[in-house]
């Protein structure tokens, strides 16, 4: 079973404790109270961080030193059994998503697009951003990211489902993987690293992909002159 690579030394060091200053959703601009706090949370001893974290992801990224805050916080609430959402709502989503042995795959090549779980990914793929990939993708539980359950303190159902999961895709021969599903992007580019799973095959970001068909059809393109943007997901 896959184990979380957290270094506590690296939070004893720490001064800036970015992890619970920087959080949006708690009040903690003392340092003091948040480290106490974070060293309550590391030696597995109750805190009101555990019930507090609304799940958001984002102290992942304010910690500087590479550690995994939230990741830490899931295995904590998991073993506490601190719920953040309901059991039925939890409950549903272990079971839908359970691997069944059903792979649903198109031709696959060594480059493939991943809809994870979601089938409405399909409608997407249409027109010339997507020639010579369209047929070359995977969908379904076999392939599902698990990455929800991050949302639901369940640490122990990515570990037990992650290694399989990247299993299946390896076993499809596919060298790249292009993730419409932004949690599948961040599942293969911090969680399983986080958890030591090695990855063999290359992820690529929906949008990496896009901005490199764009590039190689940029004498087709029509400026629309408008300007949009793009609000990353929690993950
Ligand atoms: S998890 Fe990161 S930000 Fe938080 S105390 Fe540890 S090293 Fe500092
Ligand atoms: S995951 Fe939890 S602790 Fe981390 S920033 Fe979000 S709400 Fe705060």
């Amino acid at each position: 079973m896959p184990e979380l690579k957290f270094d506590k030394t690296k939070c004893a060091d720490c001064e800036a404790i970015s992890c619970l200053v920087k959080c949006q959703y708690m009040d903690f601009e003392d340092k003091n109270k948040a480290k106490q706090e974070w060293q309550k949370l590391i030696n597995g001893e109750d805190s009101s961080v555990l019930t507090s974290c609304t799940t958001c992801y984002a102290c992942e990224e304010y910690c500087l030193f590479g550690n995994h805050p939230f990741y830490l916080i899931v295995e904590r609430q998991e073993e506490k059994g601190i719920l953040p959402a309901p059991r039925p709502i939890v409950t549903m989503w272990v079971n839908q998503c359970q691997p069944v042995g059903r792979f649903m795959v198109g031709k696959i090549e060594e480059r493939a697009l991943s809809y994870c779980f979601l089938p409405q990914f399909n409608t997407l793929v249409k027109g010339k951003l997507f020639d010579g990939i369209a047929w070359s993708a995977i969908f379904g539980q076999e392939f599902f990211c698990n990455a929800v359950y991050l949302h639901y303190a369940k640490a122990s159902v990515i570990k037990d489902r992650l290694p399989k999961i990247i299993d299946n895709i390896r076993n499809q021969g596919i060298k790249e993987l292009v993730c419409l599903h932004d949690e599948c992007y961040g599942t293969f580019t911090s969680l399983a690293p986080a958890y030591g799973i090695d990855m063999p095959f290359r992820p690529i970001h929906y949008y990496e992909y896009l901005y490199g068909r764009l590039k190689e059809l940029k004498d087709l393109i029509k400026p629309l002159n408008t300007k949009a943007a793009y609000q990353r997901n929690c993950s």
